[in-house]
This record gives structure tokens, C-alpha cells and sequence, in this order.
């Protein structure tokens, strides 16, 4: 959607559906993806940020009407500088996703194909892309699209089989049989009833004496997060500790260097702080209420207000932590991995099927300035484009960023304006590429005919689909 409302408001829309544009997603509803599904999350955006992907005098006539008109728009903007519920923003992205793409359709050279899931990504001999995919109601009628130019956005995964090399890279025992091994991703969706219906049965009861533990493995949003829904949801049930084992320090967000110094925050002004907005820890601070939660922990050793106990464990500062995030581990009842994403990128093959790996670098794949993967010869895959979780840009001197951030630039913001800006960049480069080399194949399939003394042959058919 970054790309799709940056194309439009650039007013380019119809340059990059000129030979037809196809959107395809499992999702019946659009707009949202995984962020609008996870449960009594805030965000770790303010309201306007995204708010502001829904202004530009182009959108007016489109869902003008949503800013005047809509509860939840309404909620968003009395509270500008307020970190809203993802299920929130996840319902009004979808608003005017959906809002969108109806008017694209009506207007453009666009089909949508929702409830459709691609299977594999075929890039072929001739540069092209074949796109396999399947209704997710008949999941045995497989089809094709061919494309010249593939914007690939399908999200990050966490895959719950990671913990066991998450473990040996933090030098600690792997959780034993029985223990419930899953993912913040995964449970971030449960409700809190689901929640209690997944740990309750693995909990000891009171009289045994046996602490009721689970272990997180990750220090960012998702792990704060993940520790609050624990302990809220869980504390009435039967759980009695939560350790959080992570491998690098905590880090907090301030909009200014003055500020985190008058909070007591320890700032180095080479490393922490981001040239650009001026801000400390701009992209791996924890922010608002993952900020309150890290902060309640660190000072109270719980998450304010609930009962179980919560353990910080550094378990890269030195072997007694080590062996203290090694002791948690074995005596926990559940273990999840809330240590990042990877990219769902699995879909992409070569001309003969088999998987085309990817450069995989600090937090996600390798790409070029216009989004292009690279594979593992640090090649350029020309045509296509990727960002997102799991992928992504890494900051630069136009993005910013602290010089100690090492990862990728995630954010819904920053997808709708910079990085929606150098996609389209690319897309448009490519297609003009494109065409360009289409005309010289047809001139000279034109010349060979005209030589041979036959009627010139059509130029390949519809290069769209
Ligand atoms: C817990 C959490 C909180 C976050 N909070 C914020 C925040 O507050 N602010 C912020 O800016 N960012 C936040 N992010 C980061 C990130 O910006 C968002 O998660 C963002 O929505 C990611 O978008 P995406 O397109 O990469 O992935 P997704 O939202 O997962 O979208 C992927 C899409 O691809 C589709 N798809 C996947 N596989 C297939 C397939 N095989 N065939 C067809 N379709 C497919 C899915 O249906 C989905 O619609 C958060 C991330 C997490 C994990």
C-alpha cells in the first residue's frame, strides 16, 4: 500500500498500470495486513504519523470524506501525539486502502485478486516473472500471471523451529519436551482467553511449588509487548515469572538528547543519536508503551500493576548472566521467540523451481537504492522490488538514523513516503527499460520479416499477464 498510494499521489499511477496492474493477497479485506490483527497492542507510532499517510490533496477526492466523517479517524486525531492500538490503525488503513483501490479499479488498468495466495514466484529465462498462485477456497486450481515488474511485499515470519538456533546462539540449553515453544507473532494474535487456554494446562498448580516461568527470547517492541500481554493475561492464571533473555542493551527512545539526559538516560551523541531528526535511538528505542513497560521492569522488576515477577537477563554481558538466561530457560514451562523477522520470501525459484536465496544481511535482505534484491552473488533480481518486514532498507543519509542501529527500517510512515518514493523510482525505471527493449525486439522482428519478403509478424502478445 505504501508503494500503491505513493504512485497515486504522485500522480503516476496510471505510468505504472499502463500495460495493466495486478494486486494479489491472501487477505479478503486490504490495507491493514498483520498489523491490524494483533490483540490490545499499542503502536509503536504516534497517531499522526499515521494519519499523515492519508493527507495529500489527491486523496480528497478519494476518502476525503473518512478525515470529516469517520469515528476512528476522528479518535486518531484528537490525540495527534498518543500511541493508538494497532487494531485501531489496522481498521483505518484498511478504510482507505479499500477506498482506494475501488477508484483505482474504476479508473486505472487494475484487477484485484483477493483471497488469493501465491505459491511460488517464477523468475524465468527471459527476465519475466511467473506468478503461481491458488484460491484459497480451492486450493487444488493452481494458476499462472506472467509480469515483467513484481512489487513483492508479503510480510516477515517468525518461525517457531528458530528458537533452537536462537538458543545456540546465545550459548544456552534448548528447551526440553513438553515446554511450549512458540512465537510473539503468533500469540500477539490470541486473545487473552486464547491465551490463558494455551499456557493454563502447563502451569503447575500452587500447591506443587513449582514457579511457573516462561522465557521471551528478544529485547525490542514485540518482546516488551509480548511481556505485558503475559503478565496481564496470565498472572490471575497461574503464571508466576517471566524472564526476558536478550543479547544486546535495552535501549530507549527520547525526542531529544535534553530530554533523555533529564531522564537520566546515558546518551552518546556519535552513536545514539539520529543526524537527521536529532532524536536518541530513533530506531531501536523502545517508545511509548513499550518504553513504560521496559521502564516499569527495570525499576519494579514487574509490569506495573500485575503480579507475575520479571527478569531482565543481558545474556551476552558475561558468563553469570549466561548462565542465569541458561538456568530460566530449563526451568521454564513456555519459551518464545520475539526476536525479530525473517523474510517470507521463500515463494521466489529460478527457471527450474528451485529457490532463488537471497542476500540476507542484519535484519533482512539485501537491497539495492530501489528496493531490488540482491542474491547471493550480490546481484541485482532486475524487475523485481521488495520492502517490509523481513527485507527493507538499512538507514542512509536521506532516511537517517543512529549510527548504532545495524538493522531495517520498518515503519508504515516511512513505507508511504520515502520508501514508497524510491519503489515507484524503480518500477518506472524499470518498465521504461522495458518498453524500450520490447520496441527493439519488435523493429527487429519487423526488419527479419521485411527481409525474408513476408508480412511483418505481430510483436509478442500481451507482455501484461
Ligand atoms: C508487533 C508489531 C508491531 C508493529 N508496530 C508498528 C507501529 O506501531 N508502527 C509502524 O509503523 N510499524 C509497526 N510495525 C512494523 C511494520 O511497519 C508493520 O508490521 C507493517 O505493517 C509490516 O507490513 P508488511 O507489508 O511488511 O507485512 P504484512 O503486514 O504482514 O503484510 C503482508 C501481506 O502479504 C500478504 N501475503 C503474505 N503471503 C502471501 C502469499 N503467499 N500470497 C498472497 N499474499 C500474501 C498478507 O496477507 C499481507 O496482507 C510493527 C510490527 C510488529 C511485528
Amino acid at each position: 500500500m505504501g508503494f500503491l498510494f505513493y504512485a497515486f499521489k504522485s500522480g503516476k499511477l496510471a505510468e505504472v498500470a499502463r500495460n495493466g496492474l495486478l494486486i494479489i493477497d491472501k487477505r479478503a479485506s486490504l490495507g491493514a495486513g498483520k498489523l491490524g490483527d494483533y490483540v490490545n497492542v499499542t503502536g509503536n507510532s504516534v497517531a499522526k504519523s499515521f494519519l499523515a499517510c492519508l493527507e495529500h490533496e489527491r486523496f480528497d477526492e478519494v476518502f476525503g470524506d473518512i478525515r470529516e466523517y469517520n469515528e476512528l479517524h476522528r479518535k486518531l486525531a484528537a490525540d495527534p501525539d498518543g500511541a493508538p492500538l494497532l487494531s485501531e490503525v489496522g481498521e483505518l488503513l484498511t478504510l482507505a486502502a479499500e477506498r482506494l483501490i475501488a477508484h483505482l479499479v474504476e479508473h486505472f488498468d487494475v484487477d484485484v485478486l483477493r483471497g488469493h495466495e501465491i505459491d511460488a514466484i517464477r523468475h524465468n529465462r527471459d527476465g519475466r516473472f511467473e506468478i503461481a498462485y491458488h484460491d484459497t477456497r480451492r486450493p487444488a486450481a493452481r494458476r499462472m500471471v506472467i509480469s515483467d515488474t513484481v512489487v513483492m511485499n508479503l510480510g516477515g515470519t517468525q518461525r517457531v523451529e528458530e528458537v533452537d538456533d536462537l538458543c545456540r546462539t546465545l550459548d544456552i540449553p534448548l528447551p526440553g519436551n513438553g515446554v511450549i515453544t512458540c512465537t510473539s507473532d503468533e500469540l500477539l494474535r490470541l486473545t487473552s482467553t486464547q491465551l490463558v487456554d494455551t499456557f493454563a494446562p502447563v502451569f503447575a498448580p500452587a500447591a506443587a511449588r513449582r514457579t511457573n516461568r516462561i522465557t521471551i527470547i528478544g529485547g525490542s517492541h514485540s518482546a516488551f509487548t509480548m511481556t505485558e500481554r503475559l503478565a496481564t493475561d496470565l498472572g490471575g492464571a497461574g503464571l508466576d515469572e517471566i524472564a526476558i533473555i536478550h543479547r544486546s542493551p535495552i535501549r530507549l527512545f527520547f525526542e531529544t538528547e535534553e530530554e533523555a539526559r533529564a531522564w537520566g538516560y546515558m546518551v552518546d551523541p556519535v552513536n545514539d543519536i539520529c543526524p537527521i531528526t536529532r532524536r536518541v535511538n530513533r530506531s531501536s528505542g523502545l517508545r511509548y508503551r513499550a518504553f513504560e513497560i521496559a521502564c516499569s521492569v527495570m525499576s519494579q522488576g514487574r509490569v506495573a500493576g500485575t503480579k507475575p515477577r520479571v527478569e531482565l537477563i543481558d545474556a551476552a554481558s558475561g558468563e553469570s548472566e549466561r548462565a542465569r538466561a541458561a538456568t530460566c530457560l530449563t526451568q521454564s514451562c513456555g519459551v518464545v521467540h520475539s526476536a525479530g523477522y525473517g523474510p517470507n520470501m521463500s515463494a521466489l525459484v529460478d527457471h527450474r523451481g528451485a529457490e532463488i536465496p537471497l542476500l540476507f544481511r542484519q535484519g533482512g535482505i539485501e537491497v539495492d537504492k530501489f528496493g531490488r534484491p540482491l542474491d547471493m552473488n550480490g546481484k541485482v533480481v532486475r524487475g523485481l522490488f521488495t520492502f517490509g518486514l523481513g527485507s527493507g532498507f538499512r538507514p542512509d543519509p536521506e532516511i537517517g538514523s543512529e549510527a548504532a542501529f545495524t538493522g531495517r527500517i520498518h515503519g508504515v510512515w516511512i513505507f508511504h513516503h520515502e520508501i514508497g518514493k524510491r519503489i515507484l523510482t524503480g518500477v518506472l525505471k524499470a518498465l521504461a527499460e522495458k518498453a524500450v527493449a520490447q520496441e527493439a525486439e519488435m523493429i527487429a522482428t519487423a526488419d527479419e520479416d521485411t527481409h525474408a519478403g513476408g508480412r511483418p509478424r505481430r510483436g509478442r502478445a500481451d507482455h501484461r499477464r
